[in-house]
């Protein structure tokens, strides 16, 4: 059986990049195979999936980083520091080769607004262990990804309930 480790990228403005890396996480757990979610932008909300990866223990874990950072602070040196310890993170858990699958959630965002170099992202990315996934979403991802990637999926939005002021969904969403 080939076990050939890809980079894949979920980006596009659409809804489902989040949801696509959950429904491989699951599908992996299938395997036994284990597999690490870092998120890196703090939601407003609680997420479903960080109570939800209970029930994989032991195959799956979520971190999620960035407390209090996000791109509307008013400390933005702050947030730069608390982006590049989270990007350190996240390289150490990819050089431990104790997962078969790294989700990288909203990881697009740290290039986009210049918080982590991307070249920094792409030297790691390009050492990770031969067979290990990674899989990264956000929207707007930058071209060095793209470039790097064995797989990219733009999510299009066609319609999303939200235009017509259907507030999220717990479950849905969220
Ligand atoms: P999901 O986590 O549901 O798969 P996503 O990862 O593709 O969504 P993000 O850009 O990370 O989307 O946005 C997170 C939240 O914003 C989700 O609750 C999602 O439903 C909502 N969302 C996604 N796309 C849109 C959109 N086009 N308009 C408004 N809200 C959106
Ligand atoms: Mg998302």
């Amino acid at each position: 059986m080939s076990n050939k480790g890809l980079i894949s990228v979920f980006t596009g403005n659409g809804k489902g990049k989040t949801s696509a890396a959950l429904g491989l996480m699951l599908r992996s757990s299938g395997y036994g195979k284990r597999v690490c979610m870092i998120q890196f932008i703090k939601g407003d909300w609680k997420c479903g999936e960080h109570e939800g990866v209970k029930h994989l223990e032991g195959l799956a874990e979520i971190h999620a980083m960035g407390k209090g950072f996000t791109w509307k602070s008013d400390d933005i040196e702050k947030d730069i520091a608390l982006a590049k310890e989270a990007w350190a993170f996240a390289s150490k858990k990819i050089q431990e080769e104790a997962f078969s699958m790294i989700i990288l959630d909203e990881l697009t965002y740290l290039i986009k607004y210049k918080m982590v170099e991307e070249q920094d992202i792409i030297n790691v990315l390009k050492n990770k262990p031969e067979n290990l996934h990674i899989v990264i979403t956000g929207r707007d991802a930058s071209d060095g990804l793209i470039a790097l990637a064995d797989l990219v999926t733009e999510m299009k939005e066609i319609k999303h309930p939200y235009k017509k002021g259907v507030p999220a969904q717990q479950g849905f969403d969220y």
